[in-house]
């Protein structure tokens, strides 16, 4: 699991990661409507409140949160299937997620990734073109808590500053091959 504050470059990260293991991405469920650029059943799988609501009733999300205002979830079904496959998935989800996720799979691995200052995350979250100002301000003023939180509940395995994103993304590469090189040889077999 990758977490961390709004702007600190999560998705990219978690993409990277998909290509180099190889890993699948877990795409959530959102009530967000999608940004510019995002593609349905990719990015994520964009419902509006009463099909999240019937999801969740229907035990179909393995966690589920309110972040920023909206609705996100996790598929049951996607992490289920590739638990039982030997699959390494990758999910993007924030700190509620992340506890609810450890509670039922205490193995998972997490991260939690910090943006290098207050400025560069602000200048990251601008440049990115896909929200507007009263969104990136909240977004931006919860980061201070979420840090806090993050290192208050004891539920990640690491702490990186993205500073240098080929860095941040071998780092957490090198984890994931270290602490499944068993799987992955039991899987060549
Ligand atoms: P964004 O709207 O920027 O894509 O995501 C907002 C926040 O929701 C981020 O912290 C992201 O990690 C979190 N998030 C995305 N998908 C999920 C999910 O399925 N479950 C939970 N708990 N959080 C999610």
């Amino acid at each position: 699991m990758i977490s961390g504050p709004s702007g600190v470059g999560k998705s990219t990260i978690c993409h990277r990661l998909c290509e180099m293991i190889p890993a699948e991405f877990s795409v959530s469920v959102t009530t967000r409507p999608p940004r510019p650029g995002e593609k349905n059943d990719q990015d994520y799988r964009y419902v509006d409140q009463d099909e999240f609501v019937r999801l969740r009733g229907a035990d179909g999300l393995a966690e589920w949160a309110e972040v920023y205002g909206n609705l996100y979830g996790t598929p049951r079904a996607a992490i289920e299937e590739a638990i039982k496959a030997g699959r390494v998935i990758i999910l993007e989800i924030d700190i509620k997620g992340c506890l609810q996720v450890r509670e039922k799979f205490p193995d998972t691995m997490t991260f939690f990734l910090l943006p290098p200052t207050p400025e560069e995350q602000q200048r990251r979250i601008v440049g990115r073109k896909t929200d507007a100002a009263d969104v990136i301000e909240r977004r931006l003023a919860k980061a201070d808590g979420e840090i806090r939180y993050a290192s208050e509940v004891g539920c990640f395995n690491e702490f990186i500053i993205n500073d240098d994103l080929d860095e941040t993304v071998d780092r957490i590469y090198q984890a994931i091959v270290h602490n499944c090189a068993r799987d992955f040889r039991e899987a060549d077999q």
